[in-house]
C-alpha cells in the first residue's frame, strides 16, 4: 500500500510539473525578446497554404545587353514563363549586384555592377525573398554593398538575407508572412572574389566558410547555428540559400552534402542552392535522429545568363543556358508544414550569336529550329539540337524526387 501511495504522490507531482513547464513554454515563446514584429511582412491570412517558386542565379552578363536596349528593358523575355512564375513566396539570387546606377554598369571580367531598372523589373515579376549572399557580392566595394542593400530593402513585401548593413542589420529575423505561414529566411556563401573585408567587418557577408582555408569550419558552424536557432522559433518554414559547389559540374560535391546534412540536423525545411551555374539534382534529406526531413535544390541553374562559349564543347556548357523553376505547394498543418506538388519547369535561355531574340523557354515550348539558332550551337558536342538538350535534362533531374514539367501546363508547373 505504502509503495502505492508514494507513486501516486509522484505521478501527481509528475502531471503538476507538466502542466507549469507547459504553460512556462508558451509563455516564454510569446513574451520572447526577439519577435519580429518590427520586420515582419504581414498579408492577411486567407488560407494555411503557400505557392513556393525558386529560381537561380540573375546573372548579368555582356551579351544580354544588346537586346536589353539603353532603357535595360526585358520586353517579352519572361512571357512565356509567366505562367510558372505565379507563386506567393518567390525566391531568387541576385549574383551581379545592384550597385548603384552612378557606378555605371559593369558586365565583364569577372565584375558586375546591374542597372536598377534591371531589378525593378525582377520585383515586378513578383521576386520577393532575394539572396545576396554570392561572390559577387563584393563587386563594386563598400558603396555597391550600402546601395544594394538600401535598394532591396526598400522594396515593399520584400526581404532579403545574405548582406547586412550594420551587426544589429544582422541579427534582424528575415520573416516573410504569406496566408498565415511565416517564412524564415537565411542566406550564406562559400566565398566572395573580393575580399576587402576588414576582420572586425565580416558580419556583412553570410559566410559559410573560412575564407583561407575554403572549409566548412568550427568558427562558421557556430555561427550558422546560432543564426538557425534563432530564427527557427519564429518561423513556420525555415529556407536557406545557399551559394556553393562546383562551377560546372551536375556532380553535388561532398562539401555541399556537408553543410545540407548539417542544416538539416539544426531543423531548416528547405535548401536552394545556387552557383554551379547549371543544375543539379533535388534530394530529400532526413535526420537519422529526430526524423526531421529538409528538401535540397543542389544548385537550380543560371535563371538568366548570355554566355554562350562557356566551357566551349562540354556539356555543361549547354547547360549554362539551361535552368528551371521549383514549384511547390507549402501546407501549414497542426504537427508541421507539409512541402507537396514539387516541380521543375525546365526552361532554355535562348538567344542567338548575334545576340538578338532573347527569350526564356519552358522546354515544351523549345523546338528544333529554335535550337539550331540558339547562340551555343557553334560550341555544343551536340549542336544543342532539342533531343540532347531534354536528355541532358532528364539524366541530371530525373531522380524521381521532383515531376519534370518537360511537356506539361502552368498547372502541372
Ligand atoms: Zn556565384
Amino acid at each position: 500500500m505504502r509503495r502505492h501511495k508514494e507513486i501516486g504522490q509522484i505521478l501527481i507531482c509528475v502531471v503538476i510539473g507538466l502542466v507549469i513547464g507547459t504553460s512556462l513554454g508558451v509563455l516564454g515563446h510569446f513574451f520572447s525578446p526577439t519577435q519580429p514584429e518590427e520586420t515582419a511582412v504581414v498579408s492577411p491570412p486567407t488560407s494555411n497554404q503557400v505557392t513556393f517558386r525558386a529560381v537561380g542565379d540573375i546573372l548579368m552578363e555582356e551579351g544580354i545587353y544588346d537586346y536589353l536596349g539603353s532603357d535595360y528593358d526585358f520586353q517579352d523575355y519572361f512571357t512565356d514563363a509567366l505562367p510558372y512564375l505565379t507563386g506567393d513566396v518567390m525566391l531568387m539570387n541576385q549574383e551581379t549586384i545592384i550597385g548603384g546606377d552612378d557606378q555605371g554598369v559593369k558586365k565583364d571580367n569577372y565584375v558586375f555592377n546591374t542597372p536598377t531598372r534591371v531589378a525593378d523589373q525582377l520585383v515586378d515579376l513578383g521576386f520577393n525573398m532575394v539572396s545576396l549572399a554570392n561572390n559577387h557580392c563584393l563587386d563594386m566595394g563598400q558603396s555597391g554593398l550600402d546601395h544594394s542593400l538600401a535598394y532591396w530593402q526598400a522594396q515593399e513585401g520584400l526581404i532579403t538575407s545574405g548582406t547586412y548593413a550594420t551587426p544589429e542589420d544582422r541579427q534582424t529575423p528575415r520573416i516573410l508572412e504569406k496566408n498565415g505561414i511565416r517564412f524564415g529566411f537565411l542566406a550564406y556563401t562559400t566565398f566572395t572574389n573580393k575580399k576587402w573585408l576588414e576582420e572586425d567587418e565580416m558580419y556583412k557577408v553570410g559566410y559559410s566558410q573560412a575564407l583561407a582555408t575554403r572549409t566548412f569550419d568550427e568558427e562558421h558552424r557556430a555561427i550558422i547555428k546560432q543564426e538557425v536557432e534563432a530564427l527557427r522559433p519564429l518561423c513556420d518554414v525555415l529556407v536557406v540559400s545557399c551559394h556553393w559547389g562546383v562551377e560546372g559540374s551536375f556532380e553535388v560535391a561532398d562539401s555541399q552534402r556537408e553543410m545540407a546534412a548539417y542544416l538539416n540536423e539544426l531543423g531548416v525545411d528547405m535548401i536552394i542552392g545556387t552557383h554551379p551555374h547549371v543544375m543539379q539534382p533535388c534530394e530529400w534529406i532526413e535526420d537519422p535522429e529526430s526524423g526531421h526531413r529538409t528538401f535540397v535544390a543542389y544548385s537550380l541553374g543560371n535563371f538568366i545568363s548570355s554566355d554562350a562559349d562557356v566551357d566551349a564543347g562540354e556539356a555543361s556548357g549547354d547547360a549554362y543556358s539551361l535552368s528551371g523553376i521549383l514549384g511547390m505547394t507549402i501546407t501549414k498543418e497542426e504537427n508541421g508544414i507539409s512541402m507537396e506538388d514539387i516541380t521543375y519547369t525546365p526552361l532554355v535561355n535562348h538567344f542567338t550569336a548575334e545576340h538578338t531574340d532573347y527569350h526564356l523557354y519552358p522546354i515544351a515550348l523549345y523546338n528544333e529550329t529554335l535550337a539550331s539558332q540558339h547562340a551555343r550551337q557553334p560550341y555544343s558536342p551536340s549542336q544543342f539540337e532539342l533531343a540532347a538538350i531534354q536528355d541532358l535534362i532528364l539524366d541530371v533531374m530525373d531522380n524521381g524526387v521532383v515531376t519534370l514539367n518537360m511537356k506539361g501546363s502552368a498547372q502541372d508547373g
